[in-house]
């Protein structure tokens, strides 16, 4: 008998499972398709690896607002594809590696019976013994009830959008959230052109508004369409019928959101299901003593480095490590990959304002154009940006910071530190950043 089976090889599964056996835990971990997950086969990876080839065209075809001239610049899509996929196998590599000392199953695991003392599951015709369960079965592309999307050959998802070998001419995306608005840079950076198809008022209807529509601005004046509080009603082909009038394109990608992946947990009675996600408490113990469960399965914040810290805390949990660790789901940072770029960590100004608003602090917002840092300037030619801090004006600590421009995504984790720590404006202002960097925006705007 296992100490520990794990079900699910993604961010959440392959650290637990490095991390308990790097703690002499005995462990399984079944994987059904590919170890790494959705992030490193069809998410995370995959998308910031043609990003970034879609961002070294778009920079060469643009290369004469920094005084050099390129000539006839062209792509191959299926370069930028075939580069995409040895990036994901080098890291799968990586990840085998961290794993030695794990026994892995290649095939789909269906929980059988469950005791406070033992599970057993089984895979590929085989049956195991485990004294824990940890559930990292992920989530999936949810597909709206819309008619016309079954079965429409026209109709992708990021999957499909992922693994395409050729680029549509024209595509229309549904949902502005974050796939939607990273899909968008690709296809727009590349020379497709791109409509945007909002439920919300407005695109990353969680971001905080200055920024998204700093972002809404600049993708306007290139070309990308974008409606918003627009709903989709129908489809027929490559038609879509929405409540602002037809589209069509090559292409319709629908990326409204992801929903848990509960199948093969049937027998595991008592195990309580919230909004169909697995019900955690802040150990990642679900309602059954011997049972945890970590990442997108969990429905809180659907995020690879969130799934990671989770698994981090559940084996925590089941080797009793003292102190206790719980995740600090307040400064957890997050980016989307547009370009510029947009990170964020903490409280919005909408969270702490709106009418509608949970936590009534009194704050105060400290904001500067991203043209403050030297070397925003000297590297983002005619680009805006801007970064936002919210305090609370009681006792001072930061805690939200969100900003565009680039390289947001590389310095949010020094604003991540601010608000786990509980930073005041004073603490903050002692750290030194290096100059010339774009971080040293953080502590021109904190300073304010
Ligand atoms: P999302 O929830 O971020 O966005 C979905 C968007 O679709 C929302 O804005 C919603 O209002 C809109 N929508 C819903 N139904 C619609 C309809 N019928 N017509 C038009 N619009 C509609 O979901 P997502 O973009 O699919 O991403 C899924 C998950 O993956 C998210 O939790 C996201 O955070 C995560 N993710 C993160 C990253 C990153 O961190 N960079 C990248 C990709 C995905």
């Amino acid at each position: 008998m296992y100490n520990l089976a794990i079900i699910g090889g993604g961010p959440a599964g392959y650290t637990a499972a490095a991390e308990a056996s790097k703690a002499g835990m005995s462990v399984l971990l079944f994987e059904k398709d590919t170890l790494g997950g959705t992030c490193l086969n069809i998410g995370c990876i995959p998308t910031k690896t043609l990003l970034y080839s879609a961002k070294q065209y778009y920079n060469a075809c643009n290369a004469q607002k920094y005084g050099v001239s390129a000539e006839n610049v062209s792509f191959d899509y299926l370069k930028m594809q075939q580069r995409k996929q040895k990036v994901v196998r080098k890291l799968i590599a990586g990840i085998k590696q961290q794993l030695q000392q794990c026994a892995i199953v290649q095939a789909e695991a269906v929980v059988k019976s469950w005791s406070e003392t033992q599970i057993t599951i089984e895979a590929a015709g085989e049956q195991y013994e485990a004294e824990k369960l940890l559930i990292c079965t992920g989530s999936r592309n949810f597909v709206p009830p819309i008619d016309g999307i079954k079965d429409n050959p026209f109709v992708w998802d990021s999957t499909d959008a992922l693994n395409a070998k050729e680029l549509p001419q024209s595509i229309v995306i549904v949902g502005g959230g974050v796939i939607g608005m990273e899909f968008a840079t690709l296809y727009h950076e590349l020379g497709v052109e791109v409509t945007v198809v909002e439920a919300m008022p407005r695109i990353l209807p969680n971001l905080d508004e200055d920024c998204v529509n700093l972002l809404v601005e600049k993708y306007t004046k290139q070309g990308i369409k974008i409606f918003v509080d627009t709903k989709v009603l129908s489809l027929d082909g490559n038609r879509v019928a929405t409540s602002a009038g037809e589209l069509s394109a090559d292409r319709v990608l629908v990326c409204v959101g992801r929903r848990a992946n509960l199948s093969g947990l049937e027998a595991l009675e008592g195990l309580e299901i919230q909004r169909g996600t697995v019900k955690v408490n802040e150990f990642m113990q679900t309602s059954l003593s011997n049972v945890f469960a970590a990442g997108d399965v969990t429905g809180c914040m659907m995020l690879a480095h969130v799934a990671s810290r989770q698994a981090e805390v559940a084996v925590g949990r089941m080797l009793k490590r003292i102190p206790l660790q719980r995740i600090a789901y307040n400064a957890i940072p997050s980016v989307v990959y547009t370009n510029p770029e947009i990170a964020s960590v903490g409280l919005t100004e909408r969270d702490l304002t709106s009418a509608d608003c949970v936590l009534p602090i009194d704050c105060e917002v400290h904001q500067l154009p991203m043209a403050y840092s030297g070397r925003f300037v000297a590297e983002n030619e005619g680009e805006n940006g801007l970064c936002k801090v919210i305090i609370d004006k009681k006792n001072k600590t930061v805690l939200g910071v969100h900003c565009i421009g680039n390289p947001a995504s590389e310095f949010i984790a020094a604003a991540s530190f601010a608000v786990r720590m509980g930073y005041t404006v004073h603490e903050f202002k002692q750290v030194v950043f290096p100059h010339p960097t774009v971080s040293e925006i953080l502590r021109e705007t904190i300073d304010k």
